[in-house]
């Protein structure tokens, strides 16, 4: 999910990447611990493993109960629901685990189409398509949405399954300097003079793609300039919500509402289910007429099996309780409560000392380690005080820009809050990680 992804590695493939693959190879334990319950607010995590399988420690399958820093269960939808989960058992009951066929050959259920709708509306465009998988809506739509002669110019820190399909696609692909509108009209500049008619171009089509918050980084997309360079020289916007949507903007409608985007701004409108709405799946969301062209040509749709119905269900229910519609006010209190933790832990790591990346209002916070050697230390010692946390080394970051990436939800309370800032104190002492002076305490 970085630049690396863009051409970086294939430098780095040579003495670093050596000395990365041992690295990795000691600290096994840090990546892949399984866990043992619902990813929620607290989770049962195995106690001693290693993914290494040549190594010769025991195996248990003991666990631990720890905070879990590190799911993006943003709105706490993960957990079982009042709302969600009877619905979800009974779609269960109805339609089984899985429609065992594609959307075309009767792997449509009426959840299906509901589903599109409701997402459809949701987030703001005509129509939508939903796919099984985040990751495939972007391998596999992009390279439908644009091909050879066409130029595809991507944010340097764009998630992998963004430059997977802009690989796939036979697009010219050009990256530009992560967030920077300036940078992306630089590129712009280089390949179409302002104001050209689309027809009298070089390219057959631009496409200019971005995401509402950057995984890796927490950041919020500068999308209204972004759209203001696009606009100018008439190019397409392609925004990958997978990080926003559900858990930012008043009523959860992602980075549009917060920033106060017109969705008919954006052309193309990608999200995932796997975050807000604590399912699986992905969509996009655009003009009805590129909807039709992707359900009749989109091998994700026409090849493989449908959203699992269970899962379409659990996403339905999601956003009717986000949007009230279940005669509750639980999803406003649960978007006004993921904006204020957010907002509560992101400003006491930063009084901490801690260099922390990532805008308000984003779930998303990096704390910068730097230094590779710091992941399993992190790591460790904050698992021994009963604190989960996400860990993201090269190839997902460059190699000396290692990371804790914390994700918090709408879920935790206060009180874990504190328990959990607690022991990133202890431990970022320990393995020296305050990189700012810290603010004095108020009395
Ligand atoms: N886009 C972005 C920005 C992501 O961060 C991810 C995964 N976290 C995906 C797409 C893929 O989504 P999924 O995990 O739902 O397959």
């Amino acid at each position: 999910s970085s630049s690396n992804l863009h051409g970086y590695a294939p430098i780095c493939l040579g003495l670093e990447d050596f000395y990365v693959r041992r690295l990795y190879l000691r600290i096994q334990d840090c990546f892949g611990r399984p866990i043992a319950s619902a990813p929620d607010a607290w989770i049962d995590v195995v106690e001693r493993y290693s993914n290494d399988y040549n190594k010769t420690l025991k195996r248990t399958t003991n666990t631990s109960k720890c905070l879990n820093l590190g799911s993006y269960n943003y709105l706490g939808f993960a957990a079982a629901d009042e709302y969600c989960t009877p619905r979800v058992i009974e779609s269960l009951k109805r339609f089984s685990p899985s429609t065992c066929s594609t959307r075309v050959d009767g792997g449509t259920t009426i959840l299906h189409t509901q589903l599109e709708e409701c997402v459809a509306r949701f987030v703001g465009k005509p129509a939508a398509i939903v796919t099984g998988m985040g990751y495939v809506t972007n391998s596999a739509i992009l390279p439908v949405l644009i091909g050879k002669g066409g130029l595809i110019i991507s944010d340097s820190l764009n998630h992998n399954s963004i430059v997977n399909g802009a690989r796939g696609s036979g697009a010219t692909v050009r990256v530009f300097q992560h967030n920077t509108p300036s940078h992306l009209e630089e590129v712009l500049r280089e390949q179409i003079a302002e104001g050209q008619p689309r027809t009298r171009r070089p390219w057959k089509k631009i496409i200019v793609v971005v995401e509402g918050i950057y995984s890796m980084e927490g950041e919020l997309c500068k999308l209204p300039e972004i759209i203001t360079v696009c606009k100018k020289y008439k190019a397409y916007t392609y925004l990958d919500e997978a990080h926003s949507i559900g858990a930012v903007g008043k009523t959860g409608r992602g980075v549009c509402e917060l920033l106060g985007v017109d969705t008919a701004d954006v052309d193309i409108m990608m999200g995932t289910f796997t975050k807000s709405f604590g399912s699986c799946g992905g969509y996009i969301a655009a003009s009805k007429e590129v909807i039709e062209y992707l359900k009749y040509t989109c091998p994700a749709h026409l090849y493989a099996t449908s959203i699992s119905p269970p899962a379409a269900q659990q996403i339905l229910s999601s956003i009717q309780v986000i949007l009230g519609e279940d005669g509750s006010s639980r999803g406003a209190q649960k978007l006004a409560r993921i904006r204020e933790n957010s907002n509560f832990f992101r400003s006491e790591l930063q009084k901490m000392g801690f260099e922390v990346l990532g805008d308000n209002d984003s779930p998303v916070m990096p704390i910068m380690l730097y230094n590779p050697a710091k992941i399993p230390a992190f790591s460790r010692e904050c698992l021994k005080r009963n604190v989960a946390v996400v860990t993201v080394a090269f190839p997902a970051t460059p190699l000396l820009l290692a990371r804790a990436r914390i994700c918090i939800s709408a879920s935790h309370t206060r009180e874990d809050l504190i328990k959990g800032l607690e022991v990133i104190s202890q431990v970022g002492d320990l393995v020296g990680i305050k990189y700012f002076p810290a603010e004095p305490k108020k009395q």
